[in-house]
C-alpha cells in the first residue's frame, strides 16, 4: 500500500500543499519481488536493484535505507525520498515465562497491532495481527471490543515478520512458522493477506514454505471458496466452536451470514481443491460448548472431512465473562473425539501469564 505522508488540509490550497497531498511514500515490506522489479524499473534503475534491495531487507535485515551501502550514494537519497524500511515502532514487550514473547507495535498513524512470537520444540511460531481491531463481533473474543478501525497493509504484515526475525538473528534462529491468527479477519483483508503470504514465501525474500503457514478464519464462505481455487499449499484454520447453529449464531454473528452448513460445505471444498487437511479451532468455554453432547455432534459434522481439532481452554477476557472449562472435563472432551474418530488434540497453552489472547495487550494498556 501507499502511506499517505500528510495529513491534508484542504484549506490551504497552495501549489507546494497540493504537492504535498499527492506524495506518497511506496512501502519497501510491501513489495513482491517482481514488484520491486518493475518499481525499480519505474526509477530508472537496472534490474540487478532490485535484488539488491530485496537483500538488504531480507537477508541483511537492514532496518534502514542508509545501511544500504552497496547503491549508489545518490540512489539511496532517491529511495529515501520515494520510500520507507519500517513504518511500525514497539510500544510494549511482554515476555512470558515459557519463553512467549508479545510485543505492542504502534502504526504510522497512531493504531495500534499486536504480534507474538512462540517458541516451540520443532521451531519458532509468530502470530501476526492483519487488521487493527476486527469487526466480527465474536463474543469471547477481545480484538473486536472496538470494532474494526482499518486494514493493515501487507508491508506491515510482513513487518511484524520481520521484528521477531530480527530479534533471533541474535539467537542465529529464524521464523520457522506463521499463523495469521492475531487481530483481525485475514479473508476480510484477503488481497494484503495473499500478497504477505506471496512475500514472506519468495526464495528472495525469508522463504517461509507455504505448508508452515496458517491462515485462520471466522467462516467468510465466499473467501474460503475464492482462496481454494488459488490452491495454495497453506493450511486453512476454521474458528467453529460450536457444532449448533443456534449457538455458534450467538458467539459469532458470521454464522448468520454463513450457517454451519454452507460452510462445511466449503471446507469439502478447499480439501477437494488444494489436498489439505483443515484445521478446526474449538474454544471450550465453560457451560457453554464443553459438554459431550457437543463433542457428539462435533464428532457428526466432522466425520469423513480430513482435518484436525486444536481445542483451547477460553482465554480470559475481563470484558467477557465466561468460565473456563475444568482440565478433567477438557479430557473427557478430547477423548469423546478420538473414540468417534476425529483426529483432536489440546493446543499447548502459551503465554498463559501474559496478555497473549488476540487483543488482550492492546485493550490492557488502553489502546481501543
Ligand atoms: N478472525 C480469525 C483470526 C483471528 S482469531 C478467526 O476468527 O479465526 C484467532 C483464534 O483465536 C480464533 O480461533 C478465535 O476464535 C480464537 N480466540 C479468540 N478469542 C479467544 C479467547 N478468548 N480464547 C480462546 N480463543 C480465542
Amino acid at each position: 500500500m501507499q502511506i499517505e505522508k500528510n495529513e491534508c488540509n484542504r484549506e490551504v490550497n497552495t501549489l507546494e500543499t497540493l504537492i504535498e497531498l499527492t506524495e506518497k511514500k511506496t512501502e519497501l515490506y510491501g513489495l513482491r519481488p517482481d514488484e520491486m522489479e518493475q518499481w525499480m524499473a519505474k526509477l530508472g534503475q537496472p534490474k540487478f536493484r532490485a535484488k539488491q534491495v530485496y537483500n538488504w531487507l531480507y537477508k541483511k535485515r537492514a532496518t534502514s535505507i542508509d545501511e544500504m551501502t552497496d547503491l549508489p550514494a545518490a540512489f539511496r537519497e532517491v529511495l529515501k525520498e520515494k520510500a520507507v524500511l519500517g513504518t511500525m515502532k514497539e510500544v510494549t514487550r511482554q515476555t512470558s515465562r515459557d519463553g512467549t514473547i508479545k510485543i505492542l507495535l504502534e502504526l504510522h498513524d497512531g493504531s495500534t497491532v499486536e504480534t507474538v512470537l512462540m517458541r516451540h520444540n520443532y521451531g519458532n511460531s509468530v502470530c501476526v495481527s492483519s487488521q487493527v481491531g476486527c469487526r466480527m463481533g465474536c463474543t469471547f473474543c477481545a480484538s473486536t471490543l472496538g470494532g474494526l478501525i482499518r486494514n493493515l497493509s501487507a508491508g506491515e504484515i510482513v513487518e511484524q515478520i520481520m521484528f521477531f526475525q530480527r530479534l533471533l538473528d541474535a539467537e542465529e534462529q529464524r521464523v520457522s512458522s506463521v499463523v495469521l491468527m492475531g487481530s483481525g479477519e485475514p479473508l476480510e483483508n484477503y488481497d494484503a493477506a495473499m500478497k504477505f503470504i506471496d512475500i514472506i514465501t519468495a526464495p528472495e525474500s525469508i522463504n517461509i514454505g507455504a505448508r508452515h503457514i496458517t491462515v485462520s478464519t471466522s467462516g467468510l464462505v465466499p473467501a474460503i471458496r475464492r482462496l481454494a481455487d488459488e490452491k495454495r499449499q497453506i493450511t486453512l484454520a476454521i474458528s467453529l466452536h460450536s457444532p449448533f447453529d443456534e449457538l455458534r449464531s450467538s458467539m459469532m454473528p458470521v454464522n448468520r451470514a454463513w450457517n454451519i452448513e454452507q460452510l462445511m460445505d466449503a471446507c469439502r471444498y478447499y480439501w477437494n481443491q488444494t489436498g489439505r487437511r483443515l484445521s478446526f479451532e474449538y474454544a471450550l468455554i465453560g457451560g457453554v460448548n464443553d459438554d459431550l453432547r457437543h463433542a457428539r455432534a462435533l464428532a457428526d459434522l466432522l466425520r469423513g472431512v480430513q482435518c484436525h481439532v486444536n481445542l483451547i481452554p477460553v482465554n480470559y477476557v475481563p470484558e467477557r465473562n465466561y468460565q473456563r472449562t475444568p482440565k478433567e472435563q477438557i479430557r473427557a472432551f478430547v477423548d469423546e473425539l478420538n473414540r468417534l474418530g476425529i483426529n483432536a488434540t489440546i493446543r499447548r497453552e502459551m503465554g498463559h501469564d501474559i496478555a497473549a489472547a488476540c487483543g488482550q495487550l492492546r485493550a490492557e494498556q488502553g489502546r481501543i
